[in-house]
């Protein structure tokens, strides 16, 4: 087992694409890192710098406490799993298993043993004499990962190793990584641009944007107290409704009324920080039909009645689309945003999503007096995108 640290780690490609820019990462021994963003991000680049697949441009790269930026890949103790498996169509699940083994020259009792070990991890017991043209997916998908872990190598690397199964496959499998994570307990980074992979996977989340990390940390802090417009809008599902903001007379004006100034926005205003045109952060979750807020919970918020446009009922709550009056913070400021996030603004600039309790009775077309949690707002300066609350 290991750690991993990149200090100041760059990758500029021969043709001048700097894929990333002086990355600095600490993955601690045993950790489960995930790096996730959009398309063209640098994860991939990430990862293959880390497993020796692609040179260094500049900064260092240490295993262990050792520099490894030239070492060969295969000295660096590390398995990768990628999303293609890669099986050996005419070997057994057990011989391609037994396949980084043999190569190590290990004794048969040894292999025997460790085969035994990661087949009964990964519930493969059962299989170990099929050919993988005879397995499913996922099975196979499996056997991918028994052959990275048999070796018991310092650190696993996986490059969206679940990208080529279907949703409901995907779901089952990610608990089956997160197991054998934990139960090795041996230092996994993980990439992928599947935010709900991210948020379930990992210990920490790096998420990147443009070759360079926009914040590092557990899941629920990313969701809680996102960094900046880019993590807010990037974390979350729906994403968070961006709304204009303008500071007036000691308020806030808003297409969902006047709200209050809190004190670390107020500092920041005053101090000449940040601009008075700001935008406001809600995400769905935090609103609710004002019909179903009990007294202590209204306290806590503000009402606004607005049209309500689409319903969707999904079982256990009900996204519903509202029209807002005055602008959604929209065209100019998420353009640059929505085009790389991965995260999904198409409703920009027309409706409110929300996500109401199941109980409520709201229906298209009517008005509809709609709650929301001012503690759970945020604050954005749109002019670096830097999260004021
Ligand atoms: P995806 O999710 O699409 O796989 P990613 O976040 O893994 O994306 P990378 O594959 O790391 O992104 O690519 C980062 C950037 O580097 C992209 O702009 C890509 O076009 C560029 N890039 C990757 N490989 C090369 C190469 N060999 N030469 C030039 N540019 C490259």
């Amino acid at each position: 087992m290991a750690d991993i640290v990149l200090d100041k780690v760059s990758k500029k490609f021969p043709d001048g694409t700097v894929a990333v820019a002086d990355i600095d990462l600490e993955i601690a021994d045993g950790e489960f890192v995930i790096l996730v963003g959009p398309s063209g991000c640098g994860k991939s680049t990430t990862l293959n710098m880390i497993a020796g697949l692609e040179d260094i441009s500049s900064g260092e790269l240490r295993i262990d406490g050792q520099r490894v930026n030239d070492k060969a890949p295969r000295d660096r103790d590390i398995a990768m799993v990628f999303q293609s498996y890669a099986l050996y169509p005419n070997m057994t699940v057990r011989e391609n298993m037994a396949f980084p083994l043999r190569l190590a020259k290990l004794d048969k009792q040894t292999i025997d043993q460790k085969v035994q070990e990661a087949a009964k991890a990964l519930e493969l017991t059962a299989l170990l004499d099929r050919k993988p043209a005879n397995l499913s997916g996922g099975q196979r998908q499996r056997v991918a990962m028994g052959r990275a872990i048999v070796r018991q190598p310092k650190a696993f690397l996986m490059d969206e190793p679940l990208s080529n199964l279907d949703a409901k496959l995907r779901v089952q499998m990610r608990t089956v990584v997160s197991r054998l994570q934990k139960k090795l307990a041996t230092t996994t980074v993980y990439v992928t641009h599947d935010q709900t992979e991210a948020m379930t996977l990992g210990d920490r989340v790096v998420i990147m944007r443009g070759g360079a990390i926009q914040q590092v940390g557990p899941p629920q802090e990313l969701y809680d107290h996102p960094r900046n417009l880019f993590v807010a809008g990037f974390i979350g599902s729906p994403s968070m409704n961006f709304l204009h903001a303008a500071v007036e007379d000691g308020r806030l004006r808003t297409a969902l009324g006047d709200l209050p100034i809190g004190d670390r926005v107020r500092r920041e205003l005053e101090g000449g920080n940040a601009p008075r045109e700001l935008i406001l952060g809600i995400r769905p979750e935090h609103f609710e039909d004002a019909e179903l807020v009990d007294d202590d919970t209204r306290r806590r918020g503000m009402e606004f009645e607005a049209p309500v446009d689409i319903v969707e009922s999904m079982g256990s709550d009900k996204y519903v689309y509202f029209t807002v009056e005055g602008e959604r913070a929209s065209a100019a400021e998420l353009e640059e945003l929505a085009a790389d996030s991965g995260a999904d603004f198409a409703g920009a600039g027309s409706s409110l999503v929300t996500r109401l309790s199941a109980e409520s009775t709201v229906a298209e077309g009517e008005n509809r007096r709609v709650w929301f949690n001012l503690e759970k707002i945020h604050l954005f300066d749109p002019t670096n995108g830097r999260n004021l609350t």
